[in-house]
């Protein structure tokens, strides 16, 4: 494999929340140096002089599956290859698009065929989001199934996923408040992995500080900022019952989604400390071209709510790596892999849309410059490390065709 040898970039150290002006070298698909000045003659060299220089990012929150055709009651997924590497993402991790049925496939047919990383949390019902109105389904929860396959797979599924149970309709004998909840509590406690829960209160009975007393620490809200939880008090503080969930060590996710981010709760619950643990997507095909359009657009929604891009940027990479159990993906080091994304800060005026279809103005934007998967140039749409085409001779041309593609 050939090397890459990124000179004079703004490198993001997450261990230590800070930048420094560095030289990386990847060969065999991995970081061999980090230093100063570093030479390599075999190198293909990148000038990256004022861009940011951090992991590959990882979104948290995304949907992978299934391929098409498309079940007629199923969430229609993202192609992760065509979508991930033009934001700088390297790995997502796919939301319980999938349940234990289709895991198999899901495996087969989209995780060991993608250049994008996949890892996944399991859907505690069975159909996963192939059929929606299956996650309604008691008999479709079968918490030791789940386990059994999260032990079987410890590689790729990271935890548990429930969402969008039993929403509006009374509850009843068929239909028990906690059902879906709980399953995936026990499903989790069974595997020994966390539970990232999409949640609907269902009123009066189901109450969102209920299910947050639910969670055990370590386990996950995604959604935190939708429309549906009431978590702004008059006066723009947060209500008491997220700060009792943080102390007990309960986590939060963004997950954008079409309908799932307001800047009404974000805006105030950011000023005011409720920051999520990650920040995420929740991309699938109705959403790409808005609200959410990409990681990188979530990102920069949270910098020009007035998050530091040393929080931003934690929230990308360490974070979601640590929580996957990952943590080599979240950090630039020697021996890590060399899932790389090259940013560049654009201040300028620019508007961002909320799944309400309210606008921020803001003032920054990060851009992708480049995306490096496994050692690999997957995207560099400003030639970064190319020759002018006057000097380039044809054999270097087709040479480099060879190497990139
Ligand atoms: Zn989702």
């Amino acid at each position: 494999m050939h090397k890459l040898l990124i000179r004079n970039g703004s490198v993001y150290s997450s261990e230590f929340s800070r930048f420094l002006t560095k030289d990386l070298l990847i060969e065999d698909g991995k970081i061999s140096k980090i230093g100063l000045g570093l030479v390599d003659s075999e190198a293909r060299l990148i000038d990256a002089s004022g861009l940011i220089v951090a992991p590959g990012l990882i979104d948290m929150h995304c949907h992978a599956y299934p391929l098409k055709p498309l079940p007629s009651n199923a969430l229609n997924p993202i192609d992760p290859d065509a979508t991930c590497f033009s934001s700088g993402v390297t790995t997502i991790v796919d939301a319980g698009t999938s349940g234990w049925r289709d895991f198999i496939t899901f495996k087969e047919q989209v995780i060991e065929k993608s250049a994008v990383r996949i890892l996944a949390f399991l859907n505690i019902s069975c159909r996963g989001m192939l059929d929606l109105e299956a996650e309604n389904e008691v008999d479709m929860l079968n918490p030791e199934i789940v386990a059994s396959y999260i032990k079987s797979f410890p590689e790729l599924l990271v935890g548990v996923k429930t969402a969008h149970y039993w929403t509006t309709k009374p509850f009843d004998d068929l239909h028990p408040m906690w059902a879906s909840v709980d399953a995936a509590l026990e499903a989790g406690e069974l595997a020994g992995k966390r539970v990232m829960v999409d949640f609907y209160p269902n009123l009066p009975d189901r109450t969102y500080p209920d299910m947050l007393k639910r969670l055990r620490p370590g386990d996950i809200h995604t959604h935190m900022y939708a429309p549906q939880f009431e978590i702004i008090e008059k006066g723009g503080t947060v209500a008491p019952f997220i700060w009792e969930a943080r102390e007990r060590g309960v986590l939060f996710d963004v997950g954008h989604g079409g309908i799932s981010f307001v800047f009404r709760n974000a805006v105030p619950a950011v000023k005011a400390g409720h920051i999520p643990e990650t920040i995420s997507s929740d991309l699938y095909t109705k959403n790409i071209m808005g609200p959410v359009f990409s990681l990188l657009e979530v990102m920069n929604k949270f910098l020009n709510i007035g998050l530091s891009l040393e929080r931003v940027l934690y929230n990308v990479t360490a974070a979601p790596a640590k929580l996957i159990g990952r943590p080599e993906l979240g950090v630039l080091k020697v021996g890590s892999p060399a899932d790389v994304t090259l940013l560049a800060m654009r201040h300028e005026p620019c508007s961002f849309i909320d799944g309400g279809d309210a606008r921020l103005d803001g003032d920054k934007k990060l851009e992708c410059r480049l995306t490096i998967s496994g050692g690999k140039i997957v995207f560099n749409p400003y030639g970064l490390g190319c020759i002018p085409w006057e000097k380039a001779p044809e054999e270097y041309w087709t040479k480099q065709c060879q190497i990139m593609y």
